[in-house]
């Protein structure tokens, strides 16, 4: 399949669509998280009224950042053309559903995607598990090898693999995991360049 003939799309969104603003070793130090641990993984292992204060802590401070966040190179325009074509647009993100929809509005992009497709860490299990992708691939009644998974991390790509899609690595000039990629680009505008080979 050409990347141009993809007609179902699922979106990363934080450093993806987003420049990545998420300070990770300062939300750990204040969750009092190791620096190894995986956040949700360590949370969801906590008893639950310590877990629920510090989901709780998490959602306010993301809150914050999705308000304020911002386009990453060429994103806007990736989505706006992909839109245009009628395609299926998706997000699969391990951030909060609301909050994914607060940062799809303030980048300009809340009227391209349906926020049924738009699914949070409550909506599907974290990335790299591939139940998000299955999902929306059963929702839009596709074959997952007719879709293609966009992200900037190896948990994209992990959870691409895993689900059967295609995967788009962005963001990182140099790609690290060129066996789980069947696309890189260096940005947004770059990927949206090979829509017209
Ligand atoms: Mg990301």
């Amino acid at each position: 399949m050409r990347l141009a003939d993809c007609r179902h799309w699922v979106f990363d969104m934080d450093g993806t669509l987003t420049v990545a603003v998420h300070d990770f070793a300062a939300i750990r130090r204040h969750l009092d998280i190791p620096a190894e641990d995986d956040i949700l993984g360590h949370l969801a292992a906590l008893p639950d009224a310590e877990a629920a204060a510090k989901h709780a802590w998490l959602l306010e401070h993301e809150r914050g950042l999705a308000l304020g966040s911002r386009a990453a190179p060429g994103a806007v325009a990736l989505v706006r053309r992909l839109h245009a074509r009628d395609v299926r647009l998706g997000i699969l993100t391990r951030n909060a559903h609301e909050l994914a929809l607060i940062t799809l509005e303030a980048i300009g992009l809340g009227d391209c995607f349906l926020p049924d497709n738009v699914l949070g860490r409550d909506e599907a299990r974290p990335k790299p598990d591939p139940d998000g992708l299955l999902k929306l691939a059963a929702r839009w009644g596709v074959a997952p090898a007719r879709m293609t998974m966009v992200g900037d991390y190896r948990f994209d790509l992990d959870c691409g693999r895993a689900a059967g899609t295609r995967t788009a690595l962005v963001n990182l000039p140099d790609n690290p995991w060129p066996e789980l990629t069947d696309w890189h680009a260096r940005d947004c505008a770059a990927l949206a360049e090979q829509l017209d080979r």
